[in-house]
């Protein structure tokens, strides 16, 4: 039998002396915190994202969608909307300013129902943060000009979709900021926590770097009281030997999904999202949609060696957490049938065409 892991991380680190080389040469010079290794990054950033000057590296992905909207003075008394179906750190980010989340369901590429956005809008609506889940892209001119008509600023959750593009343009390039982790599991990752915030706003790039910084201009003045969630520099050495390898792993992620989906489109009892031909997805997971037997099929292949995830099995809205918002089960039926029937396969770029190939097997021989 084969084993066929979800996580890219055995691959990608098997053989980490660079790393280990570059981290001795860290640890000489005792830059810990804000090295320049960090401003480094964050301009590599920036270029990877295309058309936003500016990044600021954070100590995570949710402080990277949190500080934006503190920044932009959204908080208690504030509400802003989000998509159903999204990983916690969504809610947890707006949650924490003190801002209300405000739900609206998804459609089958997993990305933010357009339509239903305006009315989720009220006089305290304060922002939209679209999330790319899975590495698609959310329907961005659209939620722009939605936005732009009620006066909203729009933060890009882009944690699962770091360089998916939409007519040519990345994630993290459209609204106001772009929020990135670089968490182990992301698409580009280090050894532990990081996020990095894109922005092409000069005044709120500086207003981040202060506020991650206890407010700090410089090291005698403080601002404003602020947060201390710094991108630490350990991390950005380790960030630099990857993100010279990003265009492989999304390429090889793209190839792995490519190769799913031929096969896939020959078992009637599975079907894909649409792939829409100007969204260029990344793949952060390879989800399925199962319509009978989800769990079963889950468990068959779990017993085959291959590591089968559901991202996620409960939507935001019926997680306790959400119980002081008042939502109950029916509101977002689109989110809570793909809890039902999604199903996320291995699609990360270290996987070889036989791993490949025995995950095609292996489904077609539990629905044969
Ligand atoms: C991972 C993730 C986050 C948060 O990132 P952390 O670095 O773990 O804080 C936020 N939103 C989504 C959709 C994510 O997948």
């Amino acid at each position: 039998m084969m084993k066929v892991s979800y996580s890219h991380l055995a691959g990608q680190f098997a053989d980490p002396e660079p790393i280990f080389e570059s981290l001795r040469e860290l640890i000489k010079s005792g830059d810990f915190t804000l090295g320049k290794q960090v401003a480094e990054l964050e301009e590599k950033f920036a270029g990877i994202v295309g058309r936003t000057p500016y990044a600021v590296g954070v100590g995570t992905g949710t402080d990277a969608i949190r500080l934006p909207l503190i920044a932009l003075d959204i908080g208690s008394g504030d509400e802003v909307i989000t998509a159903a179906n999204t990983f916690y750190a969504t809610g947890g980010a707006i949650a924490t300013t003190g801002a209300r989340p405000v739900f609206v369901d998804c459609r089958d590429d997993f990305c933010i129902d357009v339509d239903k956005i305006e009315r989720a809008i009220t006089p305290k609506t304060k922002a939209i943060v679209p999330v790319h889940l899975m590495g698609a892209m959310s329907n961005m001119p659209r939620i722009l000009e939605i936005a732009k008509a009620h006066g909203l600023e729009v933060v890009e959750d882009a944690c699962q979709g770091m360089g998916a593009e939409l007519n040519g343009k990345r994630s993290g390039s459209f609204g106001v900021a772009g929020s990135f982790s670089l968490h182990p599991l992301k698409n580009l990752n280090v050894w532990g926590d990081g996020g990095i915030i894109t922005t092409n706003s000069l005044e709120l790039a500086e207003k981040l770097k202060k506020l991650r910084n206890h407010g700090l201009r410089d090291r005698d003045h403080c601002d404003f009281f602020g947060y201390n969630c710094r991108l630490d520099t350990l991390h950005a050495v380790v960030g630099l030997h990857i993100v010279e390898t990003f265009d492989w792993i999304i390429g090889e992620r793209r190839k792995h999904a490519d190769f799913y989906d031929q096969e896939f489109a020959k078992i009637p009892q599975m079907r894909v999202a649409p792939r829409d031909p100007n969204m260029r997805w990344v793949h952060h997971n390879y989800v399925v949609f199962v319509d009978k037997r989800r769990d079963e099929l889950l468990s068959f292949l779990v017993k085959q060696g291959i590591e089968a995830k559901v991202h996620y099995p409960i939507p935001l809205h019926l997680q306790k957490a959400s119980e002081y918002l008042g939502y109950k089960k029916g509101d977002f039926p689109v989110a809570e049938r793909h809890a039902e029937i999604m199903l996320s396969l291995p699609v990360h770029q270290h996987l070889t065409q036989d791993e490949l190939g025995y995950v095609v097997d292996c489904v077609r021989s539990f629905f044969r």
